[in-house]
């Protein structure tokens, strides 16, 4: 998911900024092999044998789980999600370009892309900065004997009787490369030049380097204006608490410890994106408390608070502009964030609501929503669980009172005891 909160923190920086952001995201659900350069199995078949499924339920099971999860770390639903499988006619018509402008060629196995034709336009490796010949050193690629040099990649598979998903095209029953989806679906949306590509830099040497090539070779035109990658989430520490089948934990993994799924996003804006980042509980701990801290100053943040800022709020509007359009500073714009909360208290002047919030409009933590929850009346169902909890406690039944405490703070209210009665007390997550 750090993935997916780097490009969403991306295209909230763009809008604060005053930018419109068309956003395309595209699911991959079929033709991504176990490896990057064609070989192996397609991933998503491989999961459908594996789990006794069809390809399509497969995809629709983690398409599910996917969104599910992005609506948990408050990413903003892109302008268009796109399947793969339903743009299949888009891949073929590309790839029927690119052939005509002679820059790939069919053989018995499928249509590849001519990579030494390619290799005459000088345009190799401007991506990764590496020669073809560096690209593809030490990569094992299981190369079809009839292809004319190893170094040229599928834009169509022919003749494989044990891949599931098939379709006609017009050399043949088969299935689109993996990179010739990501071109056809990206320009199909966007334009021939479209101005961010963003992705993880294990795309860099191949992947994306075939788009461009590619995408290149049929228009004649750039493909991509800044591509943007990020670094990767690493760490042993993510696999001993993976309860999951896979060998890193997943957000279900944080929420069954109790976390806020928000304090894995605050966990992620606290490294810079180019950035490796170590899986740590205690980081993720550490971030939700900063969550907590953000949340309690939301909630008590009063109307005459929120109409204007005070004057010494404008420096740290400045330190953040400042941080955010320095190459994505999320760490340093969290701490101004931070620091100016703490000044607020300090001084006993809250009156930086305005700031705050439009900082949130790139962190994402929802703060106007902690807000709102907190100006409206308590939902019926806990009213009811604490009455029935102090009646528990006035007849000494305290098994029941402590159960319903459980359970009102399972659901985010922490009940206090006062002479009068309890008092009830929003809780976010496990700080
Ligand atoms: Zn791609």
């Amino acid at each position: 998911m750090r993935s997916y909160i780097f490009a969403d923190t991306l295209k909230r920086a763009l809008t604060y900024n005053g930018y419109k952001v068309r956003h395309v995201m595209n699911i991959t659900d079929v033709g991504h092999m176990t490896s990057d350069a064609d070989g192996g199995e397609d991933k998503v078949e491989k999961t459908a044998r594996a789990e006794g499924r069809s390809p399509r339920e497969v995809a629709d099971f983690y398409t599910n789980l996917f969104l599910e999860d992005l609506r948990k770390l408050n990413v903003q639903m892109p302008d268009v999600l796109c399947r793969a499988t339903d743009h299949i006619a888009d891949m073929i018509a590309l790839i029927e370009k690119i052939l005509a402008r002679g820059y790939a060629y069919v053989a018995q196995s499928g249509v590849y892309f001519d990579v030494e034709k390619y290799r005459g336009t000088n345009r190799v490796g401007r991506l990764s900065r590496q020669s073809l010949d560096e690209q593809y050193a030490g990569q094992r690629i299981e190369h079809a004997p009839d292809k004319k040099s190893p170094h040229d990649f599928a834009l169509w598979v022919l003749n494989q009787p044990n891949h599931i998903m098939q379709w006609d095209s017009p050399w043949g029953r088969g299935y689109p490369g993996w990179h010739i989806e990501c071109s056809a679906m990206a320009m199909k949306y966007l334009g021939e030049t479209i101005d961010i590509h963003s992705g993880g830099i294990d795309h860099i040497p191949i992947h994306h380097e075939n788009e461009i090539a590619q995408s290149e070779s049929a228009t004649g035109k750039p493909f991509v204006r800044y591509f943007v990658h990020h670094a990767f989430l690493v760490g042993a520490e993510g696999a001993k608490i993976s309860k999951s089948a896979g060998q890193f934990p997943v957000l279900s993994d944080l929420q069954a410890l109790g976390l806020h799924p928000l304090a894995f996003r605050l966990f992620c804006l606290g490294a810079k994106y180019r950035s490796e980042l170590a899986f740590s509980l205690d980081a993720i701990r550490g971030a939700e408390r900063n969550l907590v801290y953000l949340y309690n100053f939301a909630s008590t943040v009063s109307d005459e608070e929120t109409e204007s800022d005070a004057e010494w709020v404008e420096p740290f509007e400045q330190r953040f502009h400042e941080a955010i359009n320095n190459d994505l500073n999320t760490p340093q714009a969290l701490a101004v964030a931070l620091e100016m909360v703490a000044e607020a208290y300090r001084r006993n002047d809250r009156r930086i609501w305005r700031t705050l919030t439009r900082f949130d409009s790139v962190f994402g933590i929802g703060l106007e929503q902690i807000r709102a929850e907190s100006r409206a009346p308590l939902p019926e169902e806990v009213t009811q669980l604490a009455e029935q909890r102090l009646e528990a406690r006035r007849a000494k039944n305290y098994a029941l009172s402590d159960a319903l405490r459980a359970k009102l703070l399972s659901m985010g209210y922490a009940v206090e005891d006062t002479p009068e009665g309890y008092r009830i007390k929003r809780r976010w997550g496990a700080s």
